[in-house]
């Protein structure tokens, strides 16, 4: 989005998309759902249709890693080929798959998820994998339950450490609501426990619990959370503190060079403190307000966030931020298929999340983005619209 952004905002600009996968740009969210169920390829999920990067006077180098800048010279070295020069530079490295000591990327039968690599090595993996033992999930974030989802094993087995599943995004009432689904389709969630060590089997890998209890999984499916790629920014001296920090202007120190997506942190007056957000609508949009201003123009970013996640058939939906979930949630649920629960601070909703809410989530963005002040016994009424709260 940054590059055509940027395109867009100064057509006689010259503008260089580089990435360092020989893939044309693909979306990611669908690698831990229809990819890894095996219903798409990465290669139909494209983020933009085939050859409009080129159509729109983007120049797309594949297989060009960026390895360090120099910020005094205006260069971008790359791990292979020349060093390419620069007039602004966006950085949108993104984010790469946390690691665990225990369960290193690359050991036998440990696979983690962030790249179309990933999933296809995974879904490889998946076939290859002795049906007699589990698959083990470690994380009950939302990669590690739409993996979960998506693989359609009934003998997987989710482990999380925290005492509730998907604890960053919701409540521990409402991430019961899709334990249960999970739990209906055959796959065990269980709270509380981390891995202690593992070694590889002949047919698989053996698993120690904190707990003490062995298991003999197939395979390990790794998803703890992300860590932004901020090596290069780093090297290159500019101020970093889980991600690159950035002004509402995607701005970084230096004032040739912006960062937007996953890789970046800043303040927005929708959180209480600098947060860096990793979903996918933040990644166009900020990527957008990004290539906009590195070619000059003056876009301030100031889109609340949201995100959505697909879990057999519930359609998980939050807009919002949490701010730790300090509050108890206000919840509403609409028969016994929808259900939404509203963090609320000072009179006003916060963040909210839900299934099966569908568009009603945008009245929800925009009593939020409008602050509209409510009480919980008109949240909490099925009987009250969404919409007679939010006015016209
Ligand atoms: C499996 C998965 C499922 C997801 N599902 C959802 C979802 O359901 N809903 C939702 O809202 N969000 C979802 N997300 C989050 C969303 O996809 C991300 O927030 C979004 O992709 C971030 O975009 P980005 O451009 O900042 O980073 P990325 O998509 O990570 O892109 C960064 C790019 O930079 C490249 N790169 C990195 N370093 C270098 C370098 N040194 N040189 C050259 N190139 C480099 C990388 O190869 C990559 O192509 C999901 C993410 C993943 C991984």
């Amino acid at each position: 989005m940054a590059a055509l952004a940027a395109k867009r905002t100064q057509s006689d600009r010259r503008v260089l998309l580089l990435g360092e996968e020989d893939r044309d740009p693909y979306e990611k969210p669908p690698l831990s759902k229809s990819v890894l169920a095996g219903l798409t390829e990465p290669e139909t999920q494209l983020i933009v249709k085939p050859g409009m990067l080129a159509a729109a006077g983007v120049e797309v180098a594949q297989g060009a890693m960026a390895v360090a800048i120099d910020r005094a010279r205006r260069l971008v070295h790359l791990r292979n080929g020349p060093p390419v020069s620069y007039g602004a530079l966006v950085l949108a490295t993104g984010a790469k798959a946390r690691a665990l000591a225990a369960l290193p990327a690359g050991a036998p039968n440990v696979c983690y998820l962030r790249t179309a690599a990933d999933a296809l090595a995974l879904r490889t993996a998946l076939r290859g994998a002795s049906g007699r033992r589990p698959v083990v999930v470690v994380g009950g974030g939302l990669i590690g339950l739409e993996a979960a989802a998506s693989i359609g094993r009934a003998s997987t087995t989710v482990l999380e450490a925290g005492s509730s599943a998907l604890s960053r995004v919701c409540s521990a009432d409402f991430a019961q609501v899709v334990v249960d689904r999970h739990r209906s389709a055959g796959v065990s969630i269980r709270l509380g426990v981390a891995i202690a060590s593992a070694s590889p089997s002949r047919d698989g890998i053996i698993v120690q619990l904190d707990d003490g209890t062995v298991i003999e999984a197939a395979l390990l499916i790794v998803g703890v959370g992300g860590e932004p790629n901020t090596d290069l920014a780093i090297a290159a001296g500019l101020p970093v503190d889980d991600g690159i920090l950035v002004d509402e202007h995607c701005r970084t120190s230096d004032p040739s060079i912006f960062a937007a997506g996953d890789v970046a942190r800043f303040r927005t007056r929708w959180c209480r403190t600098p947060a860096r957000l990793e979903n996918w609508r933040h990644a166009l949009d900020h990527g957008e307000a990004a290539g906009v201003n590195a070619a000059g123009g003056d876009t301030a970013y100031d889109c609340v966030p949201s995100f959505w996640s697909d879990q057999y058939d519930l359609r998980i939906q939050a807009v919002g931020w949490t701010d730790g979930l300090a509050s108890p949630p206000l919840r509403r649920s609409v028969g016994d298929d929808r259900l939404i629960e509203f963090h609320v601070r000072d009179g006003r909703v916060r963040y909210a999340i839900a299934v099966g809410m569908g568009r009603e989530m945008g009245i929800v963005r925009r009593m939020i983005e409008r602050g509209t002040t409510v009480t919980a016994q008109v949240l909490t009424d099925p009987s009250v619209s969404l919409q007679a709260l939010l006015g016209s």
